[in-house]
């Protein structure tokens, strides 16, 4: 007879199989026991067909993977803890000393930290490219570049690229393209399919609307090409990059409702961008569904379903101050100050574009970027409006 605590652990015990429920089940290991020395032996961690290791995949993580393939119309995924983490594994597996990596002007800016710190300190070097000039970019791509970074529509300022003359210039010099996906999140428009071209490389923040919920930090990196994919599989596991099964389980909650919660950030943002326009403290508003922003023209070619998420930015006139403008934001009481953005509560940023983007930017007032939540449009509009006249 065995010992109790010897029975808890190797309990003979086994629930009937065939549970089926709306939601997978959430499956959590670092270990994973195999039948014998055999299946040990011949699994390989990079494929699908079985299990190895915690950090190379679980039920939970590989449904996620191929349920955001689905999304974006990708082949292959690789999971990772942030957004950021994301964007760094693609460098990482992509680049080596000597190698050149360029990225737009208008970059995530942790994305160009990363750039100016730990990859200049590894001997990879990096241009910025004008983020609205196909032939800036084509006339900075050299026989170092290997990696070409894009964002559609610009963090922050919300120029939307022309994506399709972009990728046909990095695709006709033979280097990698990589997208960062964040805003259209596989609903917008289909980076795999831009009017006949694809990028290499999408990656998203899982972080923003796939988890919606302001809750959870992950990164996604989908690919159609399965060579590409075990390059930044490799990475992905020497680098020991893991999720947990509790963050999937919660992005794998709020993926059925992201193309609900999408039109709804999107509608809210539209009306908002457009009551912005009518206002006389506001000299710009940046909404690539405005006809007056930067890039409207791309945005309506690759944007089939005429969504544009819901961010935007208003650029105040020169006349209010900093501290004017702070004091705006200070005075709303629905828009909530802080980073990130595709969660249920409406936020807002301030922007010194001065100090981000240098002469490379045209105005001289201060901007605010605002993220829409899923708060009553009118309440919100009412909430900017009382926080204008305080301004
Ligand atoms: C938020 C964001 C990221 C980074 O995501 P984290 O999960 O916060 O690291 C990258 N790119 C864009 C465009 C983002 O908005």
């Amino acid at each position: 007879m065995r010992d109790k605590t010897t029975e808890l652990i190797h309990h003979p015990y086994l629930p009937p199989l065939g549970f089926t429920a709306p939601q997978p089940g959430v499956f959590k290991a670092s270990t994973v026991i195999f039948p014998n020395v055999a299946a040990m032996h011949s699994r390989d961690w990079r494929q699908k067909a079985g299990y190895t290791y915690g950090l190379h995949g679980t039920p939970t993580t590989f449904t996620l993977e191929e349920r955001l393939c689905t999304l974006e119309g990708g082949l292959q995924c690789v999971l990772a803890s942030s957004g950021l983490s994301a964007i760094a594994l693609v460098d990482m597996a992509l680049l080596k000393t000597g190698d050149e990596m360029l990225i737009p002007n208008n970059v995530y800016g942790p994305s160009k930290a990363l750039s100016e710190g730990e990859l200049v300190a590894w001997g990879i070097s990096h241009q910025l490219y004008g983020a609205m000039s196909p032939a800036d970019l084509a006339a900075r791509i050299s026989n170092k570049t290997r990696l070409v970074w894009l964002e559609a529509p610009g963090s922050v300022t919300m120029e939307f690229p022309d994506l399709v003359e972009m990728v046909r210039i990095c695709h006709a010099r033979g280097v990698i393209c990589a997208l960062d996906n964040t805003w259209g999140a596989g609903l917008a428009f289909n980076a795999f399919d831009m009017r006949g071209e694809a990028v290499d490389i999408s990656v998203q923040a899982l972080t923003k609307y796939p988890s919606g919920g302001g809750d959870v930090l992950m990164g996604s990196i989908i690919t159609r090409d399965e060579a590409l994919h075990l390059r930044i599989k490799g990475t992905h596991m020497r680098m020991g990059v893991g999720v947990g099964a509790n963050d999937v389980e919660t992005v794998l909650r709020s993926l059925p409702s992201i193309a609900l919660r999408y039109e709804a950030h999107d509608r809210s943002g539209r009306a908002l961008a457009e009551w912005f326009q009518s206002r006389p403290e506001i000299v710009q508003v940046l909404h690539p569904a405005l006809k007056a922003s930067p890039g409207h023209e791309h945005w309506k070619a690759v944007c089939h379903t005429g969504q544009a998420a819901g961010l935007f930015s208003v650029v105040f006139h020169e006349r209010y101050s900093v501290d004017q403008v702070n004091h705006f934001c200070d005075s709303l009481n629905l828009f909530k100050l802080g980073y990130s953005w595709g969660g249920p509560v409406s936020l807002v940023v301030p922007y010194n574009l001065a100090a981000m983007r240098g002469t490379t930017w045209p105005h001289k007032g201060v901007l605010v970027r605002f993220s829409m939540g899923l708060e009553a449009v009118a309440d919100l509009q009412a909430d900017l409006a009382q926080a204008l006249d305080k301004a």
